[in-house]
């Protein structure tokens, strides 16, 4: 955990900001997610799911696309401390991030996929968003931190879902003595001669 949280702590001063450092959470609950809407330097949201003992982070500039296939910017930062989630309120002068941070949005979320590569795709239970996103690894301009965040039709998210759970192996044909009837079957004549 230190580990996970070190280029937080690194960044900040808790003398200086009002901001948690610690990252606890009771009980086994489902992951949570929440969205801030954060007014610092650039106006932008901070996208945070719960993983691994914390928070991970994206500032998404435009916010969070909302219409099935839209795509936005979604910049990788830095792990943040669970007790983050509940953080509103200023950030003062001088420190990292300085601004003013609102909760735009927050509830649980269930991981529907997850690709090798970090491609998450899950279904988020909040108040206002409400529905399926996938964070996308894509390296736009070819920056390692910048990801896509995209909003999946519901369509998509269920086909997500099936070829994580089910893989198929292609049905070879058999030899049989006699045609078997039926409207299931389908049958092939060996030219061969055996
Ligand atoms: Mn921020």
């Amino acid at each position: 955990m230190a580990e996970k949280l070190r280029e937080y702590n690194r960044k900040r001063d808790p003398k200086q900001t009002p901001e948690p450092f610690s990252s606890k959470r009771k009980g086994a609950k489902a992951p949570i997610f929440v969205v801030q809407r954060h007014d610092a330097r650039r106006l932008h949201y901070d996208f945070r799911l719960e993983k691994g003992g914390a928070l991970a982070s994206w500032a998404v500039p435009k916010g969070v696309p909302l219409e099935p296939g839209a795509k936005a910017l979604a910049v990788h930062v830095e792990d943040h401390p669970l007790e983050d989630a509940k953080f509103h309120g200023e950030i003062p002068k001088g420190q990292y991030g300085a601004g003013s941070v609102e909760i735009f949005d927050n509830g649980t979320y269930e991981l529907l996929e997850e690709k090798r590569n970090g491609q998450l795709t899950f279904e988020l239970h909040g108040k206002k968003l409400k529905g399926t996103w996938s964070l996308v690894p894509a390296h736009m301009d070819g920056k390692e931190q910048n990801w896509l965040l995209i909003k999946r039709s519901d369509d998509e998210a269920a086909a997500a879902h099936l070829t994580e759970h089910r893989t198929y192996r292609p049905m070879l044909a058999s030899l049989a003595k006699s045609v078997p009837r039926g409207a299931d079957w389908t049958y092939e004549v060996k030219f061969d001669g055996f």
